[in-house]
């Protein structure tokens, strides 16, 4: 019955997405939410109990070398190896990528082409920078809904990802021209009188890390000062108005699809995470009077456990995944903790860590947004803020799972390969485990 209801849920979510049932999106979320409740409440395993031994112990030196702070050479290599393996399998499976014609990041080809091109930038390997360009060229081309902003899930993601890849292979006009289409679809994010959400799967949110990330990546940087700190403005004010409507404690809240999420993917935590990205364009008023607020609001809302609830009025301590839950968050925290130096945002990300640590091996999979891999990603984030190599110990350990790939997982993810839910993802994460201090968690991380 609960397969049933999840697959029903699936499908009108994909269809939500296209657009084409946005009538009847308050009921099926009523399902959506049904469903999730449920499946929360009589699934209580969601996870493996976590069979490693913790650090230090005495074989923990074939994964970590602590002396030199980093990871073992061999097992370095080793990890090279697999990731290499699993690329290969995947390059066997290329009319299986996809299916609908999925164009984008997070479940389609464009994600793929993301995965490639880090691959091929981390290891030297201009055959697969290739294969990312001709991969984004067709996504672009053929991306059907050509007004969908994200770059997680709109033609936003294959323009901003084609730009980058573009302008490093030196196709500086066609670099140009994704540039241009990015910008243009800047007036549908800021229409204040549309309904187009805040976070970062569909809303507002995914367009700015789509801006910060042009930023980053080429120079001089593309995209004004003036615009980023609109689509900011524009993020805030609308916290304010909601958070208002319903006389939060906070100055800050969000609603999507009738929930007022938390997490990474569609929450709170998602959005500050941008916002705070982009700490070069607040104001102080925003850093100290909305955002700040509105973690100290996050922190009053934890579960005993260290975990957070996925969304307001959720009692069921039970995601451990990036996309709702402690993985998120950890990324958030350590970053917070970062510009506010306030200890007890670090001392929160620590304590998400071990939440992962014990449940974190999810029966779900091995991709990253609600996947092993995604959750090792905390570990990463940790290790990058702290130091401590107890955290890419636990992230060795995790890749140790993910490596294994094909067991430890109790179904198959609907889209098996891609970047969020799949393969593709996984492989990502392996690739950014053999250079743990620049990993960076796709589409979230700038
Ligand atoms: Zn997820």
């Amino acid at each position: 019955m609960i397969r049933q209801m999840v697959a029903f849920s699936a499908s009108f979510k994909h269809k939500i997405k296209e657009g084409k049932l946005f009538n009847i999106k308050s009921k099926i979320n009523t399902i959506i939410r049904y469903t999730h409740l449920v499946c929360a409440k009589m699934d209580s395993s969601r996870y493996y109990d976590n069979p490693f031994e913790d650090y230090p112990n005495p074989t923990a030196n074939a994964l970590v070398n602590a002396s030199a702070n980093d990871i073992n050479e061999n097992y370095k290599e080793r990890i090279g190896v697999k990731t290499k393996e699993l690329l290969d399998r995947l390059e066997e499976k290329k009319n299986h990528w996809t299916h609908n014609d999925d164009n984008s990041m997070y479940t389609g080809s464009a994600g793929i082409a993301y995965m490639f091109y880090h691959y091929g930038k981390c290891f030297n390997e201009p055959a697969y920078i290739d294969k990312s360009v001709e991969l984004l060229r067709i996504c672009i081309d053929k991306f059907r809904h050509k007004r969908e902003i994200t770059f997680l899930t709109g033609v936003v993601g294959p323009l901003t990802m084609g730009a980058v890849v573009f302008h490093s292979q030196g196709y500086r006009d066609e670099a140009q021209n994704a540039i241009s289409k990015v910008k243009t679809l800047s007036s549908l994010v800021l229409n204040e009188s549309s309904d187009l959400p805040d976070e970062l799967l569909y809303g507002r949110a995914g367009y700015l890390f789509a801006l910060l990330f042009l930023n980053s990546h080429i120079s001089p940087a593309p995209i004004e000062d003036e615009l980023i700190k609109q689509v900011i403005a524009l993020i805030i004010k609308s916290g304010n108005l909601y958070s208002a409507s319903r006389k939060y404690k906070t100055p800050l809240m969000y609603m999507w699809h009738g929930t007022e999420y938390l997490g990474g993917a569609h929450g709170l935590a998602g959005i500050l995470y941008l916002l705070l990205q982009a700490q070069q364009y607040l104001t102080r008023q925003q850093l100290e009077k909305d955002i700040k607020p509105a973690l100290q609001f996050l922190k009053s809302i934890r579960y005993p456990s260290g975990n957070f609830p996925s969304s307001i009025g959720s009692n069921s301590d039970k995601l451990i995944h990036w996309c709702h839950g402690a993985p998120g968050m950890t990324m958030l925290f350590c970053l917070a903790y970062k510009i506010y130096q306030d200890e007890s945002y670090l001392q929160i990300a620590l304590q998400c860590g071990e939440v992962i640590w014990a449940r974190g091996l999810l029966k779900k999979g091995l991709g990253i947004c609600h996947g092993v891999a995604g959750n090792a990603y905390s570990f990463l984030s940790l290790y990058q803020q702290t130091k401590d190599i107890k955290h890419l110990y636990r992230a060795c350990q995790f890749a140790e799972w993910c490596m294994d790939y094909g067991r430890h997982q109790t179904k198959s993810p609907d889209r098996p390969f891609s970047l969020f839910e799949g393969l593709a993802g996984t492989i990502y994460f392996l690739s950014d485990m053999q250079q743990p201090l620049s990993a960076k968690f796709p589409g979230y991380s700038i």
